[in-house]
């Protein structure tokens, strides 16, 4: 027998508790960390598994945020007289819905839709006040303690938290799914992701933590395993590309074709998505020499 989809686990470690998402946080769910110290106690992306939570959602005194997107601050409203922190990289993004909208960059009609969206089902609340943190921050707690870990590509402020004294690393983003790496919007880099990538292999800690349904890993031989995969999603995703250009194609063309998601998958942002992530593939491709355009928004593979 299996258990219904809906009955919300929580996993305790030392000061960390990990309250899974419905689906084990699967988008639009998500994993939230409770960090509890002898003087204060944060909560780490309040998702929409806080939110179904009600009343029974835990108490916090703080919010930290991985970065700014609709799914990691779904549940941050709970949290009205705490403070919220950011990377200050991310900052922008809270402080008022048109920021975050330029976060994503998406156009039209996507744009207008997916703005009412984040507020509906994501419960978006500017906070025009939230603090930023940097690299090396830590936040004291009392007998432990949370250092952040800048990691830029998904968006411009991506980061990690590594705690003390659990020896436990919150992933976020880096969320070692078969999906693979986001980079699909205005704010997302693929190059900043990849040297990320690149720096995260060194990181030995006892858990490994994601925001996503992989949840919580043991073990560095676990992670990098699943890293590597992850990893290679990015390759696997630029030879398709030059696959498809043996013949000459637009960009449209190419977002059409879907080389992020499935092309069954209802994914309303998927054009933008599209467009955003494998433009950065193709600018690449055009400054190794390994494709050109061979007439204006038309481009071909250099030995096809
Ligand atoms: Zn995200």
């Amino acid at each position: 027998m299996t258990a219904p989809a809906d009955i919300l686990e929580e996993q305790r470690f030392d000061a960390v508790t990990v309250f899974y998402g419905a689906k084990r946080g699967k988008y639009p769910h998500g994993n939230s960390l409770l960090v509890r110290g002898a003087h204060e106690t944060v909560v780490i992306d309040p998702s929409l598994g806080l939110v179904v939570r009600g009343a029974s959602a835990p108490r916090a005194d703080r919010v930290l945020h991985s970065h700014c997107h609709e799914d990691h601050i779904a549940g941050a409203y709970l949290y009205p007289e705490a403070p919220w922190h950011f990377h200050v990289a991310d900052l922008h993004g809270i402080h008022s819905l048109d920021g975050l909208m330029e976060l994503y960059g998406y156009p039209e009609p996507i744009h207008s839709a997916w703005k009412k969206t984040v507020v509906s089902q994501f419960h978006f609340t500017a906070r025009p006040d939230a603090r930023g943190f940097r690299d090396g921050d830590v936040f004291e707690l009392g007998g432990a303690r949370v250092r952040v870990i800048h990691a830029p590509g998904h968006t411009r402020g991506h980061c990690l938290f590594h705690v003390e004294p659990d020896d436990l690393v919150y992933l976020a983003d880096i969320d070692l799914s078969s999906f693979g790496p986001y980079y699909g919007d205005a704010w997302s880099e693929l190059e900043d992701f990849e040297r990320t990538l690149e720096a995260v292999r060194k990181i030995d800690a006892r858990w490994y933590a994601t925001f996503h349904h992989v949840g919580v890993l043991e073990g560095r031989d676990a992670f990098l395993e699943r890293l590597d995969r992850f990893t290679a999603v990015i390759a696997d995703r630029e030879r398709r590309l030059l696959e498809y250009l043996a013949e000459p194609h637009s960009m449209a063309e190419i977002a059409q074709h879907r080389f992020v998601y499935r092309p069954q998958d209802p994914v309303p942002f998927a054009e933008a998505v599209e467009r955003r992530s494998m433009s950065q593939h193709v600018s690449r491709l055009l400054r190794a020499g390994r494709a050109r355009e061979v007439e204006p928004g038309r481009f071909q593979r250099r030995d096809a």
